[in-house]
């Protein structure tokens, strides 16, 4: 299958940040495989913006060196990678103080789409934000894209949402969760909205209960110290799994419009009820398997911070009422996956005899690793023996289904990118969404610091707290295993 093209109009993309990791292992190589689909236009720019002392020779051999580490070689043709360099440049500029505003201003082109990417620390938001606008170069055109986290509670989230709305206007600011632009997590939507199939079953009468698990094999490892001040709460239920959920659970918006989309993700969020503590498991990753403990690599021997959380949330409206949503996450897990899983009922009434067995068809949707989907259904065992049923998948994997290797399926941040280009807000957080999400989970972690609450320790490689088993076990229910 020929993946279609979709054009877009020339561009300067300003990364200030363009010399950090994300910029180097995620935007400028994502950005490399759209130029190579042809989906970039040739004049379009990428503009990398930091203090480091360098030229635009400099930075396009930074940038060279980085794609070669990222991109495995058959996905980098050496005549597509010099075109792309040649579309590089490099200006020193200081957020926070005068040094190479003028030339920033000397380079971008006043008669293209002009998109400036915040890949830096939240603390340089608004120092950038006044003198992009100070300097006249972010007119009401430009559009600006924030990296998460976007406030560590709801306080911090509404002065940044305040000092943005300050010189911009909403409809301007592309604040990312790069869950969101993930293949998977928009077929989601094509799923349920794009077949009779499911939405009709798409609530609490039919589906048995969902679950959305996010798990890393990693440790915070290096990270450690800045990770101890955040948590799993904070750095993937508050945003990441929280934006899934929405999808799972959103009602259809009227059209796929950024407005229609996240109108509906809000309702979601507002309508979750508070979650009391018996129904949510902390969990801390103990040292073991090679792996020093989470607290050595916080280097804090005191700290009560999680490294998983496990919680049984409701959403308090029709469509949900009774179907509870399951949400784990962690660090230093048995595997790295992420999918969430809707699991339907048992037919109400079965017309086979008692030991043939019954089963619950089961959606999973994979966003990680070999993204696709599979549903479970119910068939006769084959062979002889009378009528005994089993379960088995309809696999849908992207990658063979497109006929094609995984590289047929682009990478979150690139879509994002060229969804910023097109003017596209529909997978970006609203400012109203990251607030409410905020407000849902400030009391929560109010609820655990005030009652002083210790995470349960975990053996890294494990499949975290036993208290998280416990959680699904004690209403008859059980986390699908974290394969591979
Ligand atoms: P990083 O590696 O520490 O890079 C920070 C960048 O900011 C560097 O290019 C640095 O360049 C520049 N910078 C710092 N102070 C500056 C100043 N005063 N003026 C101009 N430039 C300045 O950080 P990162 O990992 O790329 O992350 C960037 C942002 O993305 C952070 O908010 C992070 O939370 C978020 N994020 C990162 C990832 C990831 O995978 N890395 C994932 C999700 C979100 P100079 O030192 O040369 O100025």
């Amino acid at each position: 299958m020929v993946s279609r093209v979709i054009p877009v109009d020339p561009f300067d993309l300003i990364i200030f940040g363009g010399t950090g990791d994300l910029a180097r292992l995620k935007i400028l190589p994502g950005l490399f495989r759209r130029f190579a689909s042809g989906q970039m236009p040739p004049e379009a720019r990428v503009i990398g913006a930091a203090r480091s002392e360098m030229d635009s020779a400099g930075y396009r051999e930074m940038i060279h060196a980085s794609i070669c580490e990222f991109l495995p070689e058959k996905q980098r043709r050496e005549g597509d990678l010099g075109k792309f360099l040649e579309r590089l440049e490099y200006v020193r500029v200081d957020a926070t103080g005068t040094d190479g505003w003028a030339d920033l201003k000397t380079l971008v082109r006043s008669e293209v789409t002009k998109a400036y990417y915040f890949s830096v620390g939240p603390s340089l938001f608004g120092a950038i934000a006044e003198r992009l606008h100070g300097n006249g170069i972010a007119g009401p055109k430009c559009r600006m894209v924030v990296e998460k986290p976007f406030g560590h509670d709801l306080g911090s989230a509404q002065a940044l949402n305040e000092t943005l709305a300050r010189f911009f206007d909403e409809a301007q600011i592309y604040r990312i969760d790069h869950y969101l632009g993930k293949e998977t997590v928009q077929n989601l939507m094509a799923v349920r909205f794009g077949n009779v199939l499911f939405e009709p079953l798409w609530n609490a009468q039919f589906i048995d209960h969902v679950q959305i698990t996010v798990a890393e094999t990693v440790s915070v490892g290096g990270r450690g110290a800045y990770y101890d001040k955040s948590g799993a709460m904070r750095d993937m239920i508050q945003n990441h799994l929280m934006q899934l959920l929405c999808l799972t659970a959103m009602e259809p918006p009227s059209k796929f419009d950024p407005d229609a989309v996240r109108d509906e993700k809000l309702k979601v969020i507002r309508a979750l009820d508070p979650v009391p503590a018996e129904n949510i498991v902390r969990g801390q990753y103990a040292a073991g398997d090679g792996v020093a403990s989470y607290r050595e690599h916080a280097e804090n021997p005191e700290s009560r911070t999680e490294s998983f959380i496990a919680m049984k949330l409701h959403i308090a409206n029709w469509r949900w009422n009774g179907t509870p949503f399951y949400l784990r996450t962690g660090k230093c897990l048995k595997n790295r996956l992420s999918e969430i899983v809707v699991r339907f009922k048992e037919p109400p009434h079965s017309i086979f005899e008692a030991d043939a067995g019954r089963n619950a068809n089961e959606l999973a949707i994979r966003l990680q690793p070999n993204e696709g989907m599979d549903l479970n259904v119910t068939i006769k065992e084959p062979g002889p023996g009378g009528m005994r049923l089993m379960e088995v998948p309809l696999d849908m994997t992207f990658a063979d289904a497109l006929g094609a290797s995984g590289d047929a399926v682009p990478d979150a941040y690139e879509r994002l990118v060229m969804d910023v280009i097109r003017g596209d807000q529909t997978l970006f957080m609203r400012g109203d969404e990251v607030e409410a999400a905020w407000a849902w989970t400030d009391p929560i972690i109010e609820g655990w610091t005030a009652r002083g609450d210790a995470p349960k320790l975990y053996e890294p490689g494990s499949v975290g707290p036993e208290e998280a088993l416990m959680l699904m076990h004690r209403d008859g229910r059980r986390w699908r295993d974290l394969k591979a």
